[in-house]
């Protein structure tokens, strides 16, 4: 029998090529040839051939490679702030990153909105002088999506301000002009369908302008994964430290094959899904899309709010061995999540949309 179909918004459903390349890397021994080794450049440089074909990243934008994204946060901290942050806050991922800036003893100022919500560029406060702006493309605990529109307006009002997108839940599903900001970065295990243990982290030259100031005045950016060490030892094609090669090897092999499936099908499919995930709940009665606000609706992640427990609802489809995500924190059992990542066809989303749809509850 074959397994259950994760739904859940990361960990995830594995990209379905998964398999075939990790028999492929143990055949090859990937794991244990040495991060020195030319191998191993040749991987590093293919891997992020590919990353920087599949976000159209411009030439002067760097990739570097770290443990999670959570390690990310703290390193664009550590990195690129000496005083103080602002955070958009809608939702426990966005959140989160405000207190890393917090518990590094940075000043971090938030504008928060309810769940379900973005934070509009009218409400960012017009006097503060951050030296970093973070935004959450995504914001996986409640499905809602800032749009690019929005990001670009919040550009123009702190020109001086680095500008770090979190587009860790919804990036390479969607198309993003990543000129828009200055520095962004996921974790493989959502929208790549990879095992977790990578996070990726894309940098412009501001950001490498910056560090190299502050570290010049002799103030501390980090150890090893300080943006001047990771692009030394980038621009050898290697790490400071013995990475994670397994990790970067299938990350550089998915990357590929989503190149040959062709990256505007990738583009068009999840419009496609998000559309028939939302049709489904907006169906069902005892249903309705989380975030209303159209335009906000996350195509990646989507989350719906449930009249009765929540939790019913995901044992149903449980039986149907399809595993969506509970509500995040306080809304555990009143909303589901269901995450809407390339690794997800077509006709697996119809079939859970059918069985959403036509749920009758208890
Ligand atoms: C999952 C997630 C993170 C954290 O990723 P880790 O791999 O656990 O570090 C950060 N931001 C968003 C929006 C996420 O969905």
């Amino acid at each position: 029998m074959p397994g259950p179909i994760f739904f859940t918004p990361g960990p995830s459903q594995l990209y379905h090529t998964v398999p075939e390349h990790i028999k492929t890397a143990l055949k090859e021994s990937i794991p244990s040839i040495s991060h020195r080794s030319s191998q191993f450049q040749n991987i590093f440089a293919t891997t992020r051939a590919h990353l920087k074909e599949l976000f159209d990243l411009p030439d002067s934008y760097e990739i570097f490679f770290a443990g999670s994204a959570t390690e990310i946060w703290e390193r664009l901290i550590q990195n690129l702030v000496v005083n103080e942050s602002l955070h958009l806050v809608n939702g426990s991922f966005s959140k989160r990153f405000q207190q890393i800036s917090s518990e590094l003893g940075r000043h971090s100022i938030s504008v928060s909105c309810s769940e379900g919500l973005c934070v509009k560029p009218d409400e960012l406060p017009v006097d503060a002088k951050p030296e970093l702006l973070a935004i959450t493309l995504n914001e996986t605990s409640t499905g809602a999506m800032q749009t690019a529109e929005e990001i670009k307006m919040m550009r123009s009002q702190f020109p001086e301000a680095i500008l770090a997108l979190d587009v860790v839940s919804i990036l390479p599903a969607v198309p993003f002009d990543m000129s828009l900001v200055d520095t962004a970065y996921l974790s493989v295990q959502k929208c790549f369908g990879l095992p977790a243990g990578l996070g990726v982290w894309i940098v412009n030259q501001k950001c490498l302008e910056r560090q190299q100031q502050l570290k010049g005045q002799g103030l501390s950016t980090g150890s090893y994964h300080q943006l001047s060490a990771l692009k030394e030892q980038g621009d050898k094609n290697q790490t400071p430290e013995t990475p994670n090669v397994l990790g970067i090897f299938l990350l550089g092999k998915v990357a590929e094959d989503m190149l040959k499936a062709g990256k505007e099908m990738m583009h068009r499919d999840t419009r496609y899904k998000a559309a028939v995930l939302y049709q489904a709940i907006s169906k069902n009665e005892l249903l309705e899309p989380f975030v209303e606000h159209r335009p906000h609706q996350s195509l990646s992640t989507i989350v719906a709010k449930t009249v009765q427990p929540s939790s019913l609802l995901i044992q149903y489809l449980k039986t149907k061995h399809l595993m969506v995500g509970s509500g995040y924190g306080p809304f555990k059992d009143q909303h589901i999540r269901i995450a809407n990542f390339p690794a997800h066809s077509r006709e697996s989303i119809e079939m859970i949309a059918d069985f959403i749809q036509n749920w009758e509850g208890k």
